[in-house]
Order: structure tokens, then sequence, then C-alpha cells
């Protein structure tokens, strides 16, 4: 299509498209009843003194525009019930329709808005129906092994590491429980959080030495060595949150980090924000796996043998989005891992 005809469809908004077709209407209702009583006139069939051909002008005129009118706004009229058609398939739960309406601009706008809500509706359905099913699959799990393995401790003839073992089993999976449903919680908390609430001066620094004393016992009984480069820089934040990603990437470099592994944790300052560096000698993760590491319920150890459910990279995303910042993760498998959050910063 030229340049040219664009810019004349452009130009043929609503309104000018409106004005143009009661023009058209008034004009042809003018054409048709000039036609139809010029030549009456002309051949004087009418004797009168102009009273009847005046009425039956009048009257002909209403009927030839109130039906070139009908006509008319059937073409106008056609978009608009294409409209309501495809609103009713999508309140009935049809996310697939779409409108391809063109002109006037206002329609195309329509159209196109129209296509981008039905196209969020349905990624949020796939997301609803996903967070279901991972959800009931996380929750059935640990159940199952409980109910499980506590038939097996009505058992009176086992001995006494057998039972320890299977306590401590079902210790574990309830534990891994307990941690599915505050994780769902607080996920869904901060998920309907659009700006960041009780916010205040936090020492990120002296924070994530107090998650790693918190963390020092598991640390401890993996014999990790752990290097730190922090500093007392602050950032505005909300501290419970912030916390909240320290421990959740500190505890994620263990779980992942075999015996004497070492992590090591770096603070950065930059022009306009703060760098932390969260680095481990583990497993790593499969070039395929990174973009799907902040998905809910993601796992990469689908055997489930490391406790965890798969929420926890996606609230610490969430959290650090939250405050204006973002994360990145470089890893390679067997090569470690380095998780980067970057925090605005005014200091
Ligand atoms: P969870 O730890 O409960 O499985 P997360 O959301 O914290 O869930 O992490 C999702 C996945 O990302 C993990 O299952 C794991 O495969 C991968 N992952 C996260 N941190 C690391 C790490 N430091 N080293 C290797 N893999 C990691």
């Amino acid at each position: 299509m030229s340049r040219l005809a664009i810019w004349i469809k452009e130009k043929i908004t609503l309104s000018v498209l409106f004005s143009f077709m009661v023009f058209i209407i008034f004009l042809s209702t003018v054409v048709i009843t000039g036609m139809l009583f010029f030549p009456v006139h002309v051949l004087g069939l009418f004797d009168d003194d102009g009273t009847v051909l005046t009425v039956l002008i009048l009257i002909s005129c209403i009927i030839i525009g109130t039906t070139i009118s009908g006509f008319a706004s059937r073409r106008m009229v056609k978009s608009v019930r294409e409209f309501i058609e495809a609103i009713k398939r999508l309140a009935a739960g049809d996310f697939s329709t779409r409108l391809h309406l063109k002109n006037p601009p206002e329609y195309r706008i329509l159209s196109e808005n129209f296509n981008r809500l039905a196209e969020e509706l349905g990624g949020i359905e796939i997301l609803r129906t996903d967070f279901v099913n991972n959800f009931s699959h996380e929750f059935k799990t640990p159940i199952v092994s409980i109910k499980g393995f506590a038939e097996i401790l009505k058992n009176d003839d086992l001995t006494k590491e057998e039972r320890d073992e299977y306590l401590d089993i079902v210790i574990e999976e309830s534990a891994r429980l307990a941690s599915l449903a505050s994780n769902v919680l607080e996920l869904s908390k901060i998920e309907t959080q659009s700006i960041l609430t009780d916010k205040q001066k936090v020492n990120v620094g002296e924070q994530i030495r107090q998650c790693v004393l918190l963390l020092t016992a598991k640390m401890e009984k993996k014999h990790l060595v752990l290097q730190l480069n922090l500093h007392d820089y602050s950032v505005s934040g909300n501290k419970k949150l912030l916390n909240q990603v320290w421990l959740n990437l500190l505890d994620n470099a263990i779980k992942f980090t075999p015996e004497h592994g070492t992590i090591t944790i770096e603070m950065k300052r930059a022009e306009g924000f703060l760098e932390l560096v969260f680095r481990d000698t583990g497993t790593g993760i499969v070039p395929e796996a990174i973009p799907r590491i902040f998905d809910k319920f993601y796992q990469g150890n689908t055997s489930h043998s490391t406790a965890g459910n798969g929420l926890g990279l996606t609230i610490v995303q969430r959290i650090v989005n939250l405050h204006g910042g973002k994360i990145t993760c470089e890893s390679e498998p067997s090569g470690g891992t380095t998780f980067i959050v970057t925090l605005p910063f005014e200091g």
C-alpha cells in the first residue's frame, strides 16, 4: 500500500467517517427524491398550489433517508457486532479469540488492545493451571511419603537405626510441606504488591553477615569454605524481604555445593548501584535450564533429592525487582554458579 493511501486511511477517523456517511445519506436522499419529483413537477402532474407535492416530497425524503441510513449503518455496526461477539467468546473462556478490524484507526486500536488483553488473559490462565498442577504435585509428594513411612513405623520389628532413619524422613518431609506453605503465602503476598512497603535504610553488609551466622551450622556440616568481601553499604529497602534474598541465595549455594567446596560473597559499589555476588563451586546449572530457574516450581533436580520446592528463586527475583534491581545467573555444569544481584544505590 502506498504511503499516501496509508496516510489517508490514518486520517479517516471514526468521526470523519461518520460525518461523511451523514453527508452521503443526505446527498443520496436529495438526489433520489429530486430524480423522482423533478419529472412530476416539470410535467405538471400535480395541479395544486404545491402543498400536496411538498408533503409528498417530505414523506419520500423520510422514507428514502431512513432506508439509506439503515443500509449504511449496517456497515458501521458490523464491526461493533464483531467486537461484541469476540467479547462474548472471551467471556466464555475462549482466550484464542482475536479481532482483525482495520479501519477506521479507532477500530484498529480497539482490535489491537483487545488482542493484547486476550493474550494476557490466556497467559494468566496457563500460569494458573500450571500453578495448580505444580502445587498439587509438590503438596502430594511429601504427604504420600509421610503416610508411607508412618505406616512402616507402626511395625514393631524395626531396629532403632531404621526407626530413626524413617523418623528423620518424616521430619524432613514435614519441613518441606511447611516451607512450601510459607513460600506460597510469601509469593502470593509479594506478587500482589506493586510498590515496596516499610522502606528503610538497610545495611546490606551487616545483613548478609547475620545470614551467614544463621547458616554456619549447615556450612560446617559440609565443610564448606566461606570467602567474604563485605562492606557496610546501605540501600533503601524492605529489611525483611532483603534478608530473604540473601538467605535463599546462600542456602541454595550451600545446598548445591558438594563437601569441601567454596562459597564466595562479594559486594561492589558502582555508579548508581550496589552489586552483590554469590559464587559457589557447586554442581552448576546446564545452559538450557538457566532461563527457567526463576520460574515457579522449577527444580533442576527432578528427583527432589535436595529439599526445596522451586519457589525460592521466584521469590528472590520478585523481591529484587520490587526494589528496582535485577538478578542474573551465570553457571556451567560442574563449574559452579554465580548469582549477581544489583540494587539501586545512592550513597
Ligand atoms: P529450590 O532450591 O527449592 O529447588 P529455587 O527456586 O531456589 O528452588 O531454585 C530453583 C533451581 O535452580 C534449583 O532446583 C536448582 O536446580 C537451581 N539452582 C538454584 N541455585 C543454584 C546453585 N547455587 N547451584 C546450582 N543450581 C542452583
